[in-house]
């Protein structure tokens, strides 16, 4: 889209008649012109400079923005995993310089350069958690480990080069849209007690932040860790039955996370269970993925699973095995008004990324964080 010169900035706007400032929000020095806004303003600039610093590379030629894009290297490194993360850089650069644009002037909200760089980081990493990887595509030479170690992008396992990789990322905390096209399932177990009365919970959204569907259940008396297996199993089956694909899935247990990142791997749930409880949960699990292909497993703090922990303990509440359906099947108006609460913090937080977009924006178009800028 950049690509065609279509982006709605300010002088374009006042063209069409649209009443407006043509001060770029971003930096209240330039007037804001497509050139200006996505190149040389200094969340712009700065934007462009890290994310070259990271990969090793020069981003912006000389020429101005348009040029930069249509001549980006479409394979600068010998390694698959550099080289998809390249190609989706410019689109998420761009989309977040825009992001924090439209923020400024519609929302009246404005965020540090860091913190534009974090929801820049988080969208490059829910898109990268898209794409399943091979031994083969993983980098070879020290310089490309290197560039992909800097990057911290906390991909799962089987990514991992050497020991670094592991480390945790501090940037992104809260809940994260997954991005355009694609679905995020957030699933958790609550128990009053351990083992006590549980229940599970989960939720799925779209990239707007949109709920598609919710689910809780009672599961009787069970352990934490069978029980948020119990709500990934039925989280992966709501997500069958509706088709929605690519499918990322948090829960912010880690071991929970690792033994379903080993059971997708193909270990035996015998091996990764430690009971037999565990075990036919994880044979549950092991089937459902065989009909999921497109979908990756990623451990979240707390504070990005809060819907989905608020679910689960209404499992526990609950006298049903299972309920799905939308907002509507929760029991009380007041933990429905909670959860739209809830869920309108999780799309407006710092870290939503590209899910923030509803009703403010007088544009339709938008450039998504994967978008084929290059079209
Ligand atoms: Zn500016």
């Amino acid at each position: 889209m950049v690509g065609h010169k279509k982006l709605l900035t300010w002088d374009k706007l006042r063209r069409r008649n649209f009443q407006g400032p043509s001060i770029c929000h971003n930096c209240f020095k330039n007037e804001e012109t497509l050139q200006h806004l996505l190149d040389t303003c200094p969340i712009a600039n700065q934007l462009w400079e890290k994310v070259g610093f990271r990969c090793q590379k020069r981003c912006k030629g000389p020429g101005d923005i348009i040029d930069t894009i249509r001549q980006w290297p479409k394979i600068p490194y010998d390694c698959a995993i550099l080289n998809y993360m390249w190609n989706i850089i410019p689109g998420t650069v761009l989309w977040n310089i825009w992001k924090e644009r439209n923020r400024r002037i519609f929302k009246n909200q404005s965020s540090p350069i860091e913190e534009i760089w974090g929801r820049l980081h988080g969208n490059l990493r829910e898109t990268m958690l898209l794409k399943s990887q091979t031994k083969e595509d993983l980098p070879t030479t020290d310089n490309e480990k290197n560039i992909l170690d800097n990057w911290k992008l906390e991909l799962p396992q089987e990514y991992a080069t050497h020991q670094t990789m592991k480390c945790n990322i501090k940037e992104v905390r809260n809940w994260i849209a997954p991005p355009t096209n694609s679905y995020k399932l957030n699933f958790d177990g609550a128990s009053k007690g351990n083992p006590r009365p549980a229940g599970f919970g989960g939720i799925i959204r779209d990239h707007n932040g949109t709920p598609l569907q919710i689910y809780f259940g009672n599961i009787g008396w069970d352990t934490n860790n069978s029980t948020e297996l119990e709500g990934l199993w039925q989280g992966l089956l709501v997500a069958k039955r509706l088709n929605l694909q690519p499918l990322i899935v948090e829960g912010d247990s880690q071991i929970i996370i690792n033994m379903a990142t080993r059971i997708q791997n193909g270990s035996q749930a015998r091996k990764v269970a430690g009971s037999w409880r565990l075990e036919a949960r994880l044979n549950n699990i092991a089937h459902e993925l065989r009909n999921h292909r497109a979908l990756s497993f990623h451990h979240t703090r707390r504070e990005g699973n809060k819907i989905a922990d608020f679910l689960a303990n209404i499992g526990v509440e609950s006298n049903q095995p299972f309920q799905a359906g939308n907002l509507d099947i929760i029991p009380s108006n007041q933990q429905t008004q909670e959860c739209e609460n809830l869920l309108q913090r999780d799309t407006e937080s710092p870290d939503a990324g590209a899910g923030t977009s509803q009703g403010v924006e007088p544009h339709a178009q938008h450039v998504p964080p994967h978008a084929n800028i290059n079209g």
